[in-house]
C-alpha cells in the first residue's frame, strides 16, 4: 500500500463480520475504482489481524489521508464512530465522511450527534464521491473553502453548520438504467480487490429491487429501481476471478435478487457455461422469478447454493407485507397471487434439489404485521417439513427507517425503543411474545449460530493460547451481572476492535433482566466491540452448565447441548467409557484432587507407546483448561490474549491466578504487573538454578497445586509432550466439533 493517499476507505468489523478483520468491501471498491480511473489515489484500509483502537487509528493516520471514508451499516456503526472520532482527535485536518446504508438512512442523526463527521453520503457513492473529491482537490483540500453546495446526495458540515443537498438520483433518473453500472470500472479488473478475495467480497450483476415488500430497506435504498451490468462485463469479471478461487470457495452474487429479470439471468448462466468458466456460485432470489428451465441453466453454470426468500407461508400475511401483490390489510381479491407464490416456492425448491443444487436455503420473518403466533408457527412448521429446504434464517421483523412499515407500524401494535436514544439501535416489542414463544426448527440458523459461538467460547474459556500478534487483548471474560461505564471506556484502551466479550451472569434471572441495559451501556460508552456473548451458570449435579442467551431461545437446557464445566477428577473414569460424550465439556483443575488427576493423566499419556492414539482412542475428549502449566510456553500468561475480570473490577490472566491489575489501568501497567509477578515467582523458586529452567513455563499461579508440589512434579516427570499434545488436540477439535 502506498503511504500517502487522497482517500482511505475503512470498513470496520462488526459482530457479524469474519473475526476482527478489516475486510475488502465491494461497495467502497466500486468508488475506489472510479476515483483511481480519474487520477486520485484511493485505497481501502485492510487488516487481517486483530488490533486495538490505538493501533488501527495510528495505521490509518500513517497513510496521511486527506479523506477517511467509512462504509457504515447498523452492525458496525459503533466501531465506525469510535475510530472516526479518534482519527479526528489525532488528525483534525483529515476530512471524515460516512457512506453506506446506515449513512443513507440516518444521515441527519449522524450529522447532529457526531461533530467529527464532516459529511454523510446518501445512496450510491460513485459519482457523488468523485464530485466531492474533485471540488476538494481543486481547492487544494482546504475543506472550509470548498464549495460543496449542489453535490447531490451529500449532507455536510461547514463553519459548524449542517447543510443537506438534494437527493442523488444519478442512475435512477436515467430513462434506461440497463447496463448503467458498466460506467463504473470493475473493482476486480482494476486491481482494487485482489481476485483471490472474491469469495469474501462477492460480485454484483445488478443493483436495486423494484418490489413492494413493506419492511425491506433494500427496495427503499434503491427507490425501487434496478440498474444492471452488461452480460459481457459480468462474464469478464467472473472469468478473471474464477482462476484464483480455491477448492470449495463459493462466489456470491451480491444482487438483492439475482433473477429479478429472468431472461437476463438465463443469458448470464448460458454464457458462463459456453465460456466453460469453472466457478461455484450462490445467490439470493425470489421463487416467482425462476422456473425449471432457468434452474437447469443455473445448475449448469455452477450454482451450488440458492436462497429463496419466503418470509411467510400464509397467503393473508404475504398480502399484508406486499410480497407479491401491493400490500393490503384487507385482501381485495382471492389472493391467487399469494397462493401461486407459495406453490412456486415448494415447486422450485423441489426441482432445485432434484437437479442436485446442494444447498437450498430460505428466510422466515417472525412477527409480521397482523401475524399471530400460531400463523408464525405454521410457516416454520411448513419449512421444517419441507425436505427440500436445508436451512432457513430465522429472522424477527425489524422496522427500518424509510420503509412503508416505518410509517404505520403502530397500528399493528409494535412498539419501538431506541437504545441510548440512538435510532440505529432499535429494540422492538411485538404484539405477542414471538421471540420467546415461537417454534424454532432445527433447520434454523440459530442452531448453527449457537454451535459456532459455543465452540469459540470453549476455546476462549479454556484459555487456549492464540497467536501473539500485536499487543492487545482479543477476548474479555467478564464474571459480573452489571456492566459499568468505566469498564466499557477502559475496553477502548485494552481490547482489540471487535474482540470477543463473554459475559458470565450469575443466573437466568440476571441474564433476562440485565442483558438489555448492559448492552445499552456498551453502546453509550462506545465499546470497541459489540461482539458480546451472554452466558449464565447453572448448577447441574456435580457440574456447572454454561447456558447462552441462544440456549434460552432454543429451549436447550440439557448437558449434551450446552457447555459443561467440571473438575478433571470427575471425568477421569468417564474417559475410559466410550459411551460418554465430552465434546462440550471444559475440564478444569478446581481442587488438589483434580491437579493430581491431571498430572497422572499426563504421565499415562507420556508412557503410552503412541500418545496420539492413546488420547484419540478415548472417543470425544473434553477441553482441558490449565494444561498450559505443564507445557514449555503454551499459555495465556505468555500469549496475553484473554483477560478475566470480576465484579470487583479485578483483572486476572488465569482462572485461579492472583489479581494482576484492575479496570482502569493501562495496557502497559497490566502487562508490567504480570511481568513483575512472574519475576517474583522465578526469584522465589530460584528458577535460574533449576535444571528444568529452559523447559519449564514456570506457571506463576499453579493453584490448586502447592508451589513446591508443582516444581517437584515438573522436575521428576516429563509432562511437556503430553500437555502440548492435549492442547494441540483442543485446537484440532475446533475444526471438527
Ligand atoms: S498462570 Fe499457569 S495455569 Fe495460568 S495460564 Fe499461566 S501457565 Fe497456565
Ligand atoms: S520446576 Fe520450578 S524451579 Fe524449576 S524452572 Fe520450573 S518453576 Fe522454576
Amino acid at each position: 500500500l502506498q503511504k500517502t493517499t487522497d482517500c482511505i476507505f475503512i470498513f470496520t468489523p462488526g459482530p457479524e463480520s469474519r473475526g476482527n478483520c478489516f475486510d475488502y468491501h465491494l461497495g467502497s471498491a466500486y468508488i475506489i475504482a472510479c476515483l483511481k480511473a480519474n487520477g486520485f489515489h484511493a485505497q481501502q484500509y485492510i487488516r487481517n489481524d486483530p488490533a486495538r483502537l490505538e493501533v488501527c487509528t495510528r495505521e490509518i493516520i500513517n497513510f496521511n489521508p486527506k479523506i477517511a471514508g467509512f462504509t457504515v451499516y447498523d452492525s458496525n456503526y459503533n466501531i465506525s464512530v469510535l475510530i472516526a472520532d479518534q482519527i479526528k482527535k489525532l488528525s483534525p485536518r483529515t476530512i471524515i465522511v460516512f457512506g453506506g446504508p446506515c449513512s443513507s438512512v440516518h444521515h441527519d442523526f449522524i450529522m447532529n450527534t457526531c461533530s467529527f463527521v464532516d459529511g454523510c453520503f446518501i445512496n450510491e457513492g460513485e459519482e457523488t464521491f468523485l464530485e466531492f473529491i474533485t471540488r476538494l482537490s481543486a481547492a487544494n483540500f482546504r475543506y472550509e473553502e470548498t464549495d460543496l453546495s449542489s453535490i447531490a446526495g451529500l449532507s455536510y458540515r461547514q463553519s459548524n453548520r449542517i447543510f443537506r443537498n438534494p437527493e442523488n438520483r444519478i442512475w435512477r433518473n436515467h430513462s434506461d438504467s440497463r447496463n448503467f453500472l458498466d460506467n463504473f470500472p470493475s473493482p476486480y479488473l482494476s486491481g482494487v480487490i485482489p481476485p483471490e478475495e472474491g469469495h469474501n467480497a462477492g460480485i454484483l450483476t445488478a443493483r436495486g429491487c423494484n418490489q413492494n415488500c413493506v419492511y425491506c430497506n433494500c427496495a427503499v435504498l434503491s427507490n425501487r429501481k434496478i440498474s444492471t451490468h452488461s452480460v459481457e462485463r459480468v462474464i469478464s469479471e467472473l472469468d478473471f476471478i474464477s482462476h484464483f478461487l480455491k477448492g470449495n470457495q463459493i462466489l456470491t452474487f451480491q444482487d438483492d435478487t439475482f433473477t429479478l429479470i429472468p431472461n437476463r439471468a438465463a443469458e448470464i448462466c448460458k454464457v458462463i457455461t459456453d465460456h466453460r468458466i469453472k466457478v461455484r456460485l450462490s445467490c439470493i432470489t425470489r421463487c416467482d422469478c425462476v422456473d425449471e428451465s432457468l434452474l437447469d441453466k443455473m445448475k449448469e453454470a455452477g450454482f451450488v447454493s440458492l436462497t429463496f426468500s419466503l418470509e411467510s407461508a400464509i397467503p393473508k400475511i404475504l398480502r399484508k407485507i406486499g410480497k407479491v401483490h401491493v400490500a393490503e390489510d384487507f385482501p381485495s381479491d382471492s389472493m391467487e397471487k399469494e397462493i401461486r407464490f407459495i406453490e412456486s416456492f415448494n415447486r422450485v425448491a423441489a426441482y432445485a434439489k432434484k437437479i442436485g443444487i446442494n444447498s437450498i436455503i430460505t428466510s422466515v420473518m417472525v412477527g409480521l404485521p397482523g401475524e399471530s403466533l400460531s400463523e408464525a408457527n405454521q410457516t416454520i412448521e411448513a419449512v421444517d417439513r419441507n425436505s427440500n429446504i436445508d436451512h432457513y434464517s430465522h429472522n424477527f421483523l425489524k422496522i427500518f427507517k424509510g420503509t412503508p412499515l416505518s410509517i404505520d407500524y403502530e397500528k399493528y401494535g409494535y412498539k419501538l425503543r431506541y437504545l441510548n436514544n440512538n435510532p440505529v439501535f432499535v429494540r422492538m416489542t411485538y404484539p405477542e411474545d414471538f421471540v420467546r414463544k415461537v417454534f424454532i426448527s432445527p433447520k434454523s440458523h440459530l442452531h448453527s449460530l449457537k454451535k459456532d459461538n459455543d465452540k469459540s467460547s470453549l476455546n476462549i474459556l479454556s484459555l487456549i493460547p492464540q497467536n501473539k500478534g500485536v499487543p492487545g487483548f482479543s477476548n474479555i471474560i467478564l464474571q459480573a451481572d452489571h456492566v459499568q461505564g468505566e469498564f466499557v471506556k477502559w475496553l477502548k484502551e485494552i481490547l482489540d476492535i471487535n474482540g470477543t466479550i463473554i459475559q458470565l451472569y450469575s443466573g437466568e434471572k440476571a441474564i433476562n433482566s440485565l442483558s438489555d441495559s448492559n448492552y445499552e451501556k456498551f453502546i453509550k460508552y462506545s465499546s470497541p466491540s459489540l461482539n458480546i456473548r451472554n452466558y449464565y451458570l447453572e448448577e447441574s449435579g456435580d457440574a456447572r452448565l454454561l447456558l447462552s442467551s441462544e440456549s434460552v431461545l432454543l429451549k436447550s437446557y440439557s448437558e449434551s447441548e450446552n457447555i459443561k464445566i467440571c473438575g478433571i477428577g470427575q471425568i477421569r473414569s468417564g474417559l475410559e467409557n466410550p459411551a460418554v460424550k465430552f465434546m462440550k465439556t471444559l475440564a478444569r483443575e478446581e481442587n488438589h484432587k483434580d491437579s493430581v488427576a491431571a498430572h497422572s493423566l499426563l504421565c499415562e499419556v507420556g508412557r503410552a507407546k503412541n500418545p496420539f492414539l492413546f488420547l484419540t482412542g478415548k472417543k470425544a475428549l473434553p477441553y482441558f483448561a490449565n494444561m498450559c502449566k505443564w507445557t514449555r510456553n503454551l499459555a495465556n500468561c505468555v500469549a496475553r490474549k484473554t483477560l478475566i475480570i470480576n465484579e470487583k473490577n479485578e483483572v486476572r490472566f488465569c482462572w485461579y491466578g492472583s489479581v494482576t491489575g484492575s479496570v482502569g489501568q493501562s495496557y502497559k501497567e497490566i502487562i508490567s504487573c504480570l511481568d513483575s509477578e512472574i519475576q517474583k515467582t522465578k526469584n522465589r523458586r530460584d528458577c535460574a538454578r533449576c535444571k528444568e529452567e529452559s523447559n519449564c513455563i514456570k506457571c506463576p499461579f499453579p493453584f490448586p497445586l502447592p508451589e513446591a508440589e508443582y516444581c517437584e512434579d515438573k522436575k521428576t516427570t516429563d509432562t511437556i509432550r503430553a500437555a502440548e499434545l492435549i492442547i494441540g488436540l483442543d485446537q484440532i477439535k475446533q475444526i471438527f466439533y
